[in-house]
Protein backbone atom coordinates (compact mmCIF):
# COMPACT_ATOMS: atom_id res chain seq x y z
CA UNK A 1 0.00 0.00 0.00
CA UNK A 2 1.42 3.28 -0.97
CA UNK A 3 2.00 5.67 1.54
CA UNK A 4 1.38 9.79 1.25
CA UNK A 5 4.23 11.86 0.09
CA UNK A 6 3.62 13.97 3.00
CA UNK A 7 4.06 11.83 6.23
CA UNK A 8 3.35 8.00 6.59
CA UNK A 9 -0.06 7.63 6.35
CA UNK A 10 -1.79 5.59 4.11
CA UNK A 11 -2.38 7.71 0.38
CA UNK A 12 -5.85 7.84 -1.00
CA UNK A 13 -4.77 9.73 -3.92
CA UNK A 14 -2.36 10.04 -6.19
CA UNK A 15 -1.40 12.54 -8.79
CA UNK A 16 0.03 11.47 -12.03
CA UNK A 17 0.84 15.22 -12.84
CA UNK A 18 3.31 15.86 -10.25
CA UNK A 19 4.02 12.15 -8.93
CA UNK A 20 3.01 12.85 -5.26
CA UNK A 21 0.56 10.45 -3.02
CA UNK A 22 -1.85 12.14 -0.68
CA UNK A 23 -3.06 10.75 2.41
CA UNK A 24 -6.60 11.80 3.57
CA UNK A 25 -5.63 15.20 5.85
CA UNK A 26 -2.99 15.76 3.33
CA UNK A 27 -5.13 15.82 0.21
CA UNK A 28 -7.99 17.47 1.75
CA UNK A 29 -5.17 20.27 2.43
CA UNK A 30 -4.05 19.96 -1.19
CA UNK A 31 -7.43 20.65 -2.04
CA UNK A 32 -8.47 23.59 0.07
CA UNK A 33 -4.99 25.30 -0.76
CA UNK A 34 -6.13 25.05 -4.36
CA UNK A 35 -9.55 26.66 -4.60
CA UNK A 36 -8.84 28.96 -2.63
CA UNK A 37 -6.25 30.30 -4.64
CA UNK A 38 -8.17 30.05 -7.47
CA UNK A 39 -10.87 31.86 -5.76
CA UNK A 40 -8.25 34.80 -4.54
CA UNK A 41 -6.64 34.45 -8.48
CA UNK A 42 -9.80 35.61 -10.17
CA UNK A 43 -11.60 37.45 -7.11
CA UNK A 44 -14.80 35.66 -7.13
CA UNK A 45 -16.02 36.52 -4.05
CA UNK A 46 -16.21 39.95 -1.62
CA UNK A 47 -16.89 40.67 1.72
CA UNK A 48 -20.39 40.44 1.87
CA UNK A 49 -22.33 37.80 -0.48
CA UNK A 50 -25.32 35.88 -0.58
CA UNK A 51 -23.67 32.85 -2.91
CA UNK A 52 -26.39 31.13 -4.78
CA UNK A 53 -24.60 27.21 -5.38
CA UNK A 54 -26.15 25.82 -8.44
CA UNK A 55 -26.40 22.09 -6.81
CA UNK A 56 -27.52 18.82 -9.76
CA UNK A 57 -27.10 16.84 -7.13
CA UNK A 58 -24.27 15.28 -8.17
CA UNK A 59 -20.76 14.95 -6.83
CA UNK A 60 -19.07 17.92 -8.00
CA UNK A 61 -22.32 20.13 -7.29
CA UNK A 62 -22.46 18.85 -3.89
CA UNK A 63 -19.08 19.31 -3.14
CA UNK A 64 -18.64 22.72 -4.02
CA UNK A 65 -22.22 23.69 -1.80
CA UNK A 66 -20.03 21.37 1.30
CA UNK A 67 -16.79 23.23 0.28
CA UNK A 68 -18.44 26.95 0.31
CA UNK A 69 -20.76 26.16 3.54
CA UNK A 70 -17.20 25.50 5.14
CA UNK A 71 -15.50 28.10 3.80
CA UNK A 72 -18.17 30.59 4.82
CA UNK A 73 -17.65 29.68 8.46
CA UNK A 74 -14.49 31.69 8.30
CA UNK A 75 -16.32 34.90 6.31
CA UNK A 76 -19.17 35.93 8.32
CA UNK A 77 -20.42 38.25 5.59
CA UNK A 78 -21.39 35.12 3.65
CA UNK A 79 -24.70 33.79 3.04
CA UNK A 80 -24.33 30.29 0.93
CA UNK A 81 -28.11 29.15 -0.40
CA UNK A 82 -28.61 25.67 -3.38
CA UNK A 83 -30.35 25.89 -6.20
CA UNK A 84 -31.41 22.53 -7.84
CA UNK A 85 -33.17 23.06 -11.35
CA UNK A 86 -35.23 19.82 -11.66
CA UNK A 87 -35.31 18.96 -16.01
CA UNK A 88 -37.28 16.46 -15.57
CA UNK A 89 -36.10 13.51 -16.49
CA UNK A 90 -37.00 10.62 -15.34
CA UNK A 91 -35.60 7.63 -13.11
CA UNK A 92 -32.02 10.11 -12.82
CA UNK A 93 -32.78 13.23 -11.06
CA UNK A 94 -35.45 11.50 -8.21
CA UNK A 95 -32.48 10.27 -6.76
CA UNK A 96 -30.54 12.92 -6.55
CA UNK A 97 -33.05 15.71 -5.64
CA UNK A 98 -33.40 13.10 -2.31
CA UNK A 99 -29.46 13.74 -1.79
CA UNK A 100 -29.63 17.10 -2.03
CA UNK A 101 -32.33 18.20 0.42
CA UNK A 102 -30.23 15.88 3.04
CA UNK A 103 -27.25 17.52 2.44
CA UNK A 104 -28.45 21.14 2.71
CA UNK A 105 -30.26 20.10 6.33
CA UNK A 106 -27.06 18.65 7.11
CA UNK A 107 -24.95 21.71 6.40
CA UNK A 108 -28.20 24.38 7.81
CA UNK A 109 -28.49 25.37 4.18
CA UNK A 110 -31.13 27.05 2.61
CA UNK A 111 -32.58 25.72 -0.30
CA UNK A 112 -34.93 25.77 -3.25
CA UNK A 113 -36.01 23.41 -6.33
CA UNK A 114 -37.53 24.81 -9.51
CA UNK A 115 -38.41 22.28 -11.94
CA UNK A 116 -39.13 22.34 -15.78
CA UNK A 117 -42.76 21.54 -15.50
CA UNK A 118 -43.70 24.24 -13.59
CA UNK A 119 -42.02 26.86 -14.84
CA UNK A 120 -42.57 25.92 -18.71
CA UNK A 121 -45.52 23.66 -18.21
CA UNK A 122 -42.89 20.53 -19.81
CA UNK A 123 -40.63 18.28 -18.48
CA UNK A 124 -37.78 17.72 -20.08
CA UNK A 125 -38.59 14.93 -21.36
CA UNK A 126 -41.80 15.86 -22.60
CA UNK A 127 -39.75 18.72 -24.55
CA UNK A 128 -37.72 16.40 -26.30
CA UNK A 129 -40.45 14.13 -27.01
CA UNK A 130 -41.85 17.37 -28.36
CA UNK A 131 -38.79 18.55 -30.43
CA UNK A 132 -38.77 14.75 -32.09
CA UNK A 133 -42.37 15.17 -33.30
CA UNK A 134 -41.81 18.89 -34.63
CA UNK A 135 -38.74 17.83 -36.77
CA UNK A 136 -36.69 20.43 -34.45
CA UNK A 137 -32.70 19.55 -34.76
CA UNK A 138 -31.71 19.96 -31.42
CA UNK A 139 -30.03 17.37 -28.82
CA UNK A 140 -31.74 17.15 -25.59
CA UNK A 141 -28.72 18.77 -24.00
CA UNK A 142 -29.24 22.02 -25.86
CA UNK A 143 -33.12 22.13 -24.48
CA UNK A 144 -31.56 21.64 -20.96
CA UNK A 145 -28.66 23.38 -21.35
CA UNK A 146 -30.36 26.73 -22.73
CA UNK A 147 -33.64 25.84 -19.96
CA UNK A 148 -31.17 25.70 -16.82
CA UNK A 149 -28.56 28.70 -17.50
CA UNK A 150 -32.09 30.38 -17.72
CA UNK A 151 -33.50 29.46 -14.62
CA UNK A 152 -30.55 29.27 -12.97
CA UNK A 153 -29.68 33.43 -13.68
CA UNK A 154 -33.68 34.37 -12.91
CA UNK A 155 -34.17 32.18 -9.88
CA UNK A 156 -30.56 32.71 -7.92
CA UNK A 157 -31.43 36.71 -8.42
CA UNK A 158 -35.28 36.05 -7.18
CA UNK A 159 -33.15 34.60 -4.10
CA UNK A 160 -31.25 37.60 -3.26
CA UNK A 161 -28.37 36.09 -4.74
CA UNK A 162 -25.37 38.18 -5.18
CA UNK A 163 -23.25 35.55 -7.44
CA UNK A 164 -23.83 32.50 -8.37
CA UNK A 165 -21.16 29.82 -8.50
CA UNK A 166 -21.49 26.72 -10.28
CA UNK A 167 -19.13 23.53 -10.38
CA UNK A 168 -17.69 23.32 -13.57
CA UNK A 169 -14.46 21.69 -12.63
CA UNK A 170 -11.20 21.53 -15.28
CA UNK A 171 -12.47 18.76 -16.91
CA UNK A 172 -15.48 20.66 -17.56
CA UNK A 173 -14.19 23.43 -18.70
CA UNK A 174 -11.70 21.95 -21.17
CA UNK A 175 -14.40 19.83 -22.56
CA UNK A 176 -16.48 22.69 -23.48
CA UNK A 177 -13.52 24.77 -24.89
CA UNK A 178 -12.64 21.87 -27.44
CA UNK A 179 -16.44 21.40 -28.41
CA UNK A 180 -16.43 24.98 -29.02
CA UNK A 181 -13.31 25.29 -30.69
CA UNK A 182 -14.31 22.26 -33.03
CA UNK A 183 -17.17 24.07 -33.78
CA UNK A 184 -15.44 27.58 -34.79
CA UNK A 185 -17.60 28.97 -31.72
CA UNK A 186 -15.22 31.54 -30.59
CA UNK A 187 -17.75 33.62 -28.84
CA UNK A 188 -19.21 31.41 -26.18
CA UNK A 189 -15.53 30.16 -25.85
CA UNK A 190 -15.15 34.19 -24.79
CA UNK A 191 -17.89 33.14 -22.10
CA UNK A 192 -16.23 29.89 -20.34
CA UNK A 193 -13.65 31.82 -17.86
CA UNK A 194 -13.65 31.20 -14.40
CA UNK A 195 -16.02 34.66 -13.91
CA UNK A 196 -18.52 36.21 -15.87
CA UNK A 197 -17.46 39.27 -17.55
CA UNK A 198 -18.01 42.88 -17.05
CA UNK A 199 -21.86 42.74 -17.35
CA UNK A 200 -24.16 45.67 -15.84
CA UNK A 201 -27.32 44.46 -16.62
CA UNK A 202 -29.42 44.26 -13.87
CA UNK A 203 -30.74 41.33 -14.24
CA UNK A 204 -27.67 39.61 -14.56
CA UNK A 205 -26.65 37.80 -11.41
CA UNK A 206 -22.62 37.44 -12.07
CA UNK A 207 -21.17 33.74 -12.24
CA UNK A 208 -18.23 31.97 -10.74
CA UNK A 209 -16.53 28.60 -11.28
CA UNK A 210 -14.37 28.02 -8.05
CA UNK A 211 -13.47 24.54 -9.27
CA UNK A 212 -12.15 26.30 -12.38
CA UNK A 213 -8.52 24.60 -11.44
CA UNK A 214 -9.50 21.63 -10.06
CA UNK A 215 -9.92 17.96 -11.46
CA UNK A 216 -12.79 15.76 -11.85
CA UNK A 217 -10.88 12.90 -10.27
CA UNK A 218 -10.38 15.60 -7.36
CA UNK A 219 -13.87 16.58 -6.73
CA UNK A 220 -14.52 12.81 -7.03
CA UNK A 221 -12.03 12.24 -4.09
CA UNK A 222 -13.44 15.16 -2.15
CA UNK A 223 -17.38 13.89 -2.59
CA UNK A 224 -16.53 10.27 -1.54
CA UNK A 225 -14.50 11.57 1.87
CA UNK A 226 -17.12 13.31 2.85
CA UNK A 227 -20.04 10.79 1.91
CA UNK A 228 -21.33 13.12 -1.21
CA UNK A 229 -21.02 10.50 -3.96
CA UNK A 230 -24.34 9.34 -5.26
CA UNK A 231 -24.76 5.86 -3.50
CA UNK A 232 -26.06 4.71 -7.04
CA UNK A 233 -23.99 5.87 -9.86
CA UNK A 234 -26.77 6.81 -12.60
CA UNK A 235 -25.68 8.96 -15.44
CA UNK A 236 -27.90 11.35 -17.28
CA UNK A 237 -29.75 8.98 -19.70
CA UNK A 238 -28.82 11.64 -22.45
CA UNK A 239 -25.48 11.62 -21.76
CA UNK A 240 -24.37 9.45 -24.16
CA UNK A 241 -26.31 10.73 -27.11
CA UNK A 242 -24.01 14.36 -26.75
CA UNK A 243 -20.66 15.44 -28.53
CA UNK A 244 -19.74 16.20 -24.91
CA UNK A 245 -19.58 12.13 -24.53
CA UNK A 246 -17.00 11.73 -26.85
CA UNK A 247 -14.78 14.89 -25.80
CA UNK A 248 -14.77 13.62 -22.65
CA UNK A 249 -13.40 10.38 -23.49
CA UNK A 250 -11.08 11.67 -25.45
CA UNK A 251 -9.26 13.84 -23.30
CA UNK A 252 -9.08 11.05 -20.75
CA UNK A 253 -7.05 8.61 -22.98
CA UNK A 254 -5.16 12.00 -23.55
CA UNK A 255 -4.49 12.31 -20.15
CA UNK A 256 -3.30 8.83 -19.84
CA UNK A 257 -0.79 8.80 -22.39
CA UNK A 258 0.00 12.26 -21.85
CA UNK A 259 -0.38 13.39 -17.86
CA UNK A 260 -0.25 16.88 -17.18
CA UNK A 261 -1.93 17.72 -21.04
CA UNK A 262 -5.46 19.08 -19.37
CA UNK A 263 -3.66 21.56 -17.35
CA UNK A 264 -1.77 22.37 -21.04
CA UNK A 265 -5.38 22.72 -22.78
CA UNK A 266 -6.72 24.84 -19.74
CA UNK A 267 -3.59 27.20 -19.56
CA UNK A 268 -4.62 27.61 -23.43
CA UNK A 269 -7.68 28.63 -22.63
CA UNK A 270 -6.97 31.04 -20.30
CA UNK A 271 -4.32 32.80 -22.75
CA UNK A 272 -6.54 33.28 -25.25
CA UNK A 273 -9.51 34.74 -22.94
CA UNK A 274 -8.10 38.24 -22.32
CA UNK A 275 -8.13 38.40 -26.56
CA UNK A 276 -11.00 37.02 -26.71
CA UNK A 277 -13.16 39.16 -24.42
CA UNK A 278 -11.87 42.40 -26.22
CA UNK A 279 -13.38 40.84 -29.51
CA UNK A 280 -16.72 40.01 -27.83
CA UNK A 281 -17.84 42.11 -25.28
CA UNK A 282 -20.96 40.74 -22.79
CA UNK A 283 -21.14 44.19 -21.35
CA UNK A 284 -23.48 45.19 -24.14
CA UNK A 285 -26.57 43.03 -23.24
CA UNK A 286 -29.93 43.53 -24.30
CA UNK A 287 -33.21 42.47 -22.38
CA UNK A 288 -35.50 39.78 -23.89
CA UNK A 289 -38.72 41.53 -25.43
CA UNK A 290 -40.58 38.45 -24.34
CA UNK A 291 -39.24 37.63 -20.80
CA UNK A 292 -37.55 40.46 -20.07
CA UNK A 293 -34.29 38.42 -19.02
CA UNK A 294 -30.54 39.35 -19.81
CA UNK A 295 -30.08 38.36 -23.93
CA UNK A 296 -27.26 38.75 -26.29
CA UNK A 297 -30.50 38.90 -29.30
CA UNK A 298 -33.86 40.90 -29.28
CA UNK A 299 -35.20 37.49 -28.01
CA UNK A 300 -33.34 35.42 -25.47
CA UNK A 301 -32.43 31.65 -26.64
CA UNK A 302 -34.98 30.32 -23.91
CA UNK A 303 -37.78 32.33 -25.76
CA UNK A 304 -36.44 31.16 -29.19
CA UNK A 305 -36.96 27.60 -28.53
CA UNK A 306 -40.39 27.89 -26.44
CA UNK A 307 -41.48 29.60 -29.77
CA UNK A 308 -40.07 26.41 -32.04
CA UNK A 309 -41.61 24.07 -29.52
CA UNK A 310 -44.76 25.87 -29.82
CA UNK A 311 -44.61 26.30 -25.88
CA UNK A 312 -44.52 29.93 -25.15
ZN1 LIG B 1 -0.15 12.74 4.65
ZN1 LIG C 1 -36.73 35.60 -23.15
Amino acid sequence: MAKCSFCNRRAIFYSRVNGKFFCEKHFLKYFDRKVRRTIRKYHMFGKNETIVVAVSGGKDSLSLLHYLSKLSKRAPGWIIKGLLIDEGIAGYREHLIGKFIKTCNELDVEYKIVSFKEEFGYSLDEIVKKGKQLGLPYLPCTYCGVFRRYLLNKESREMGGTVLATAHNLDDVIQTFLMNILNNNWDRVARIGPVSGVITHVRFVRRVKPFFDILEKETTTYSILHSLYPDKNVECPYAPLSFRWYIRKFLNDLEMRNPGIKYSLLNSLVEVLSLLREKYRESDLKTCKICGEPSSQEVCRACMLRRELGIL
